[in-house]
């Protein structure tokens, strides 16, 4: 079957030629920003900002979040995004908030001009990942206003696919209105995915609705990297296509779709969006290549509203492919964690999805992918004693043997990443599923 492509030109163009023809747009864009964002104005206003070749782009400095959040503080009645509006509010159409589950919301604008450009990136992204018109796609993002809200059901819309936006109402009303719609595709978060396993026959009998469900699209959480959690969501679903899709508010709210190869997330803006990556600790370039790990940094060099230059993301990324069978030609990448939810025991820096990764690879079969790790505070990020994490086991583990399984699960971590654990083991169905995020570090009170 011949592959289909969003944009066949530009998605199948040699990335040093993508970077190319970027380094001409982001000359474009420089021109002018300093003049139009106040917060460019202090960032780069001394700047020289022309740029002769992609490789130019290292030159300028870093955006990073503080600068934003800085600059969101400066709002008043004509720039309520503040410092960073580069466009009249009377441009302005819509504004997309962050999630908040750290801290303040951000908030993010767009102008006509930005919201087509949304659009059309978001369904770039959820055509590589599998989504087509002849979908019926079930939307199941709550929050209108979110990045994942409004602006997917948009780009699911551009697509042409048959928008169910179900998110919102109660688990069980969707479960079965997904049933009776047919719905063929399916954008929820990871952990919504693993709950749907759990119940979706039992809705199937109570409807008398066989599925119709192929294609299924998770993001918003990490995950989808551990081979189990993929399987048991292929298998619990009998679809034939997973997908991983991430994006960033602040940029665009979907960057990178999983084409049919799977194996890691190709980057779809590549019209409206330059992407490098850094060593986070030094800032140095790093090459794409196979089996690199950096933190992502954004450009945006066709954003109006709330643009952004070499914008930090402190997402840490594992570079799975250079090149795929699909003929895409953007990087592939795995999440592998964020800087922001990053603990410290001792002097060890740990990623929570690092401790989950290898309990869930080490120990398939006998315990659940529900795990909790729990904080006494929100801000906690250093551990002096041992970083209490919760399993659920399985039915085929007898109650007898959770003590030993406990012990046996905190040593396997302890040689593999110098970090102590204090296992508690539970029951199967212990840890409750969420229909919208289910946190993996979870705070205590
Ligand atoms: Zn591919």
């Amino acid at each position: 079957m011949a592959e289909e492509y969003w944009n066949a030109s530009l998605e199948t163009l040699p990335w040093a030629e993508v970077e190319n023809w970027q380094a001409g747009r982001i000359a474009a864009m420089l021109s002018g920003l300093p003049a139009r964002s106040s917060l460019y104005g202090r960032l780069l206003g001394h700047q020289e900002l022309s740029l002769t070749g992609f490789a130019d782009l290292a030159r300028l400095p870093f955006t990073m979040k503080d600068d934003v959040r800085w600059a969101q503080d400066q709002a008043d009645d004509l720039r309520p995004f503040g410092a960073n509006q580069g466009a009249p509010l009377a441009d302005i159409v819509q504004a997309v908030s962050s999630s908040g589950t750290t801290g303040k919301p951000m908030y993010y604008a767009l102008t006509g001009a930005d919201l087509e450009v949304w659009t059309d990136a978001i369904a770039n992204a959820f055509f590589t990942a599998g989504v087509r018109k002849t979908d019926v796609i079930a939307h199941l993002v709550g929050l209108p206003m979110v990045a994942g809200g409004m602006p997917y059901a948009d780009g699911f819309r551009r697509i042409g696919a048959t928008l169910c936006w179900l998110g919102g109402f109660p688990t069980e009303r969707i479960l079965r209105e997904m049933r009776r719609l047919r719905a063929s595709a399916l954008l929820a978060t990871t952990s919504f995915g693993l709950h749907l396993t759990e119940t979706w026959d039992a809705i199937g009998r109570e409807t008398g609705v066989a599925s119709s469900l192929r294609t299924v699209c998770l993001g918003g959480e990490p995950g989808l990297n551990e081979a189990s959690i993929r399987e048991r969501i292929t298998d619990g679903l009998g679809i034939t296509r997973l997908s991983e899709v991430m994006g960033l508010g602040d940029v665009v709210s979907c960057l990178w779709g999983e084409c049919a190869a799977g194996n890691g997330m190709h980057f779809n803006a590549q019209k409206y969006v330059a992407i490098e990556l850094i060593d986070p600790e030094t800032g140095a370039i790093l090459p794409w290549r196979e089996g690199a790990t950096g933190e992502i940094v954004y450009t945006t060099f066709e954003r109006e509203a709330t643009p952004l230059v070499r914008y930090r993301s402190r997402d840490h990324a594992l570079v799975t492919a250079t090149s795929c069978s699909c003929g895409r030609t953007s990087p592939r990448i795995r999440c592998i964690g964020r800087t922001d939810d990053m603990l410290i025991y001792k002097a060890m820096n740990v990623f929570p999805t690092a401790i989950r990764d290898l309990i869930l690879q080490r120990f398939a079969g006998k315990v659940s992918p529900m795990l909790r790790i729990w904080k006494d505070r929100a801000d906690q990020v250093r551990f002096d004693e041992a970083i209490p994490v919760d399993v659920e086991a399985t039915a085929e583990v007898a109650p007898s043997a959770y003590p030993a399984l406990a012990e046996e699960i905190g040593q396997f971590i302890r040689s593999q990443l110098q970090v102590r654990i204090a296992v508690n083991l539970l029951a199967p169905g212990s840890v409750p599923r969420g229909v919208y995020k289910t946190p993996l570090v979870v705070v205590r009170g």
